[in-house]
């Protein structure tokens, strides 16, 4: 059976992702429930294919600023500070904490 791979390896792969031109859907941000509830749906549809999560949920290596608030995850209420963890179930993913997506939430 093959081993987990660890938070710190997957991170690694995702920013090496981010990083090397995988394009993700950066905007619209989800500023509405109703595309917030579209956006999760897709997630659920993508299951656990890593780059599909990516790019649906338009993950970036930095922060997005929009209406002159900055959106990372640091100050995501789904981020978990210890773990440099996205907690939103259909993300489920390590993340660094200035690294975003449009699924951001206060
Ligand atoms: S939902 Fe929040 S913590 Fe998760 S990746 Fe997006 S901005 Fe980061």
């Amino acid at each position: 059976m093959m081993a987990a791979v660890s938070d710190d390896g997957l991170r690694s792969e995702i920013a090496h992702l981010l990083t090397s031109g995988f394009v993700t859907d950066v905007f619209p941000r989800a500023d509405s429930h109703e595309r917030v509830q579209q956006l999760v749906s897709d997630l659920r549809l993508a299951g656990d294919d890593l780059k599909s999560k990516l790019r649906i949920a338009g993950f970036t290596s930095y922060p997005i600023m929009q209406h002159d608030i900055c959106q990372l995850c640091e100050t995501c209420m789904y981020y978990k500070v210890h773990r440099r963890f996205c907690e939103l179930p259909e993300l489920n993913l390590p993340v660094e904490p200035d690294w975003s997506c449009r699924l951001w939430r206060i």
